[in-house]
């Protein structure tokens, strides 16, 4: 059990998913097995440890899932970053481009405290567009953004470049 797991026994890949050529990592198989979901958790936890983090905050859908065990385990709160109008309270809102188009990310404006410390969790590093835009709502409000953690980076999009300077921790690269 423990660190010997490999989780990447726990991935799945679907080819042309959700468009020819798209290799999707699937965690739902990581999720489902509780060894496997709580090492994962664990790795997340004992890099946080020593960070003296105050709230960690995660991008819907699957940053919920990686970071509120996080939170949990660290005895922390939780802000979830949601998609415009699914956040019921006054929000700030950051966008970003895609390669077609553009999305915009919310968060509560008294979700963070000025001068907390943040982790923020999500299952998977792309293009780093996501990140960047969760980056830009915790710093907004005075947040201070000391780790980045991922279960999955796919190196050949360079997430990694949009983020230079934090802190950050990834499980597993494809
Ligand atoms: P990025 O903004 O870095 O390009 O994309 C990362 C976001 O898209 C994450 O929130 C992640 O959930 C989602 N995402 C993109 N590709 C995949 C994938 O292959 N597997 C999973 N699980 N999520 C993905």
């Amino acid at each position: 059990g423990g660190n010997k797991m490999n989780l990447k026994d726990y991935i799945a890949s679907i080819p042309d998913y959700p468009s020819k050529g798209i290799v999707f990592r699937d965690i739902s198989p990581l999720m489902a097995d509780g060894e496997a979901y709580r090492a994962a958790t664990k790795q997340i936890v004992d890099y946080a440890q020593e960070k003296e983090i105050d709230m960690v905050v995660g991008p819907e859908a699957r940053g919920f899932i990686v970071g509120c065990p996080v939170a949990f385990e660290l005895g922390v709160g939780f802000a979830p970053v949601r998609k415009p109008g699914k956040l019921p309270r006054k929000t700030i809102s950051v966008s970003y481009d895609l390669e077609y188009g553009s999305d915009t990310l919310t968060l509560h404006e008294d979700a963070i405290k000025p001068g907390q410390k943040v982790l923020i969790c999500d299952d998977l590093l792309a293009t780093g567009g996501t990140i960047k835009a969760t980056i830009e709502l915790v710093e907004k409000l005075g947040g201070v953004v000391v780790g980045c953690a991922f279960l999955i980076e796919l190196q050949d999009l360079h997430g990694r470049d949009k983020i230079e300077g934090y802190d950050m921790l990834t499980l597993m690269e494809y």
